[in-house]
């Protein structure tokens, strides 16, 4: 078994890094010190991954079964497909998430198809061993016990209390958590981080940045990187606007030049020709329809086809 890395962060927040041979992925556990010794866990992993968190629970005299409540940032496999796991072992936990992400979190099935699968329809095949290496980190379908949306309060024992903040982009339903007490944003993979950066809509995931950015956390805590503190805080979300705004410009010229209809294969290929490598150039289709879906919005591109494939040119 692989084991994972624990960090305090600050009272009460235990990181908890995940490996194995297919993900890597941080969650953290919120842990009320009253006598309820509630646990909060914030993501729950990938399928397989419930142990390790059990093992880091126990460095800290807490085990699984003393989760309360698991809140889901929002529904990649890294995250929820671990779900299953940790409720048979906290069977009493309410399984919290965004009406956007529900029912990523209730069907795998519907999951990937929606999120994994969609660019071989637009010409950017996905590998079967890549298929098969994410359904191995989803575990079986969870119902949603409670729908949060921006502000609802979550409760960790009787004197904690956190709030959600709407952080859309990553996915449509992405929400994070906002700790009062240490000033931290628990923000899951609402922050990209290198490249290639992923999101739907770019319009809707700069407005995140935007929104986060005011809210002035102290803290940013995601889930593949390490934390961010103070001024590493805005740094990285001035780093992350400006990936976002260069990238927005390239879509949008290349298709106000192009002769012909674009293609996400095209599309996909011109932002890793500027950001560099990040992998094949199917890892880049989020990004490359998140700006053609942010034109089309705007009425600056219309739909077309490339032979059997969907495709944007300039509306006209
Ligand atoms: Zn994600």
């Amino acid at each position: 078994m692989n084991e994972a890395t624990t960090m305090n962060i600050a009272p009460g927040i235990l990181r908890i890094d995940l490996s194995s041979s297919v993900a890597r992925v941080a969650t953290y556990a919120l842990l009320d010190d009253a006598p309820s010794r509630d646990v909060l866990l914030v993501d729950a992993g990938f399928r397989g991954g419930a142990d390790q968190i059990d093992a880091a629970l126990r460095t800290v005299g807490r085990a699984l079964a003393d989760v309360r409540a698991v809140f889901i940032t929002h529904a990649h496999a890294d995250h929820s497909g671990g779900l299953a796991d940790v409720i048979a072992a906290a069977p009493g936990a309410t399984v919290i998430a965004s009406a956007g992400d529900r029912a990523w979190v209730e069907d795998p099935e519907r999951h990937m198809s929606d999120n994994y699968d969609w660019p071989a329809t637009y010409g950017l095949p996905v590998p079967e061993a890549v298929l098969a290496a994410l359904r191995s980190m989803l575990g079986p379908g969870v119902p949603v016990r409670r729908i949060v949306k921006e502000e609802s309060e979550i409760s960790v024992g009787a004197s904690w209390q956190l709030r959600v903040v709407g952080v859309p982009g990553h996915t449509r339903g992405h929400v994070a958590l906002r700790d009062p007490r240490s000033g931290a944003l628990l923000v899951g993979d609402a922050i990209a981080d290198g490249v290639p950066p992923s999101y739907y809509e770019s319009s809707v995931y700069r407005a995140t940045l935007d929104h986060i950015r005011a809210l002035e956390p102290r803290m940013l805590l995601g889930c593949h990187y390490s934390p961010r503190l103070g001024p590493a805080v805005a740094a990285m979300l001035d780093e992350a606007t400006k990936q976002v705004d260069e990238a927005h410009a390239i879509i949008r010229d290349l298709v106000a030049i192009a002769q012909e209809p674009v293609t996400l294969p095209q599309a996909a290929k011109a932002l890793q020709a500027r950001f560099g490598d990040g992998g094949e150039t199917r890892r880049w289709a989020w990004a490359a329809r998140g700006h053609l879906d942010a034109l089309m919005r705007a009425a600056d591109a219309e739909p077309a086809r490339v032979g059997n494939v969907p495709a944007w040119r300039q509306a006209r």
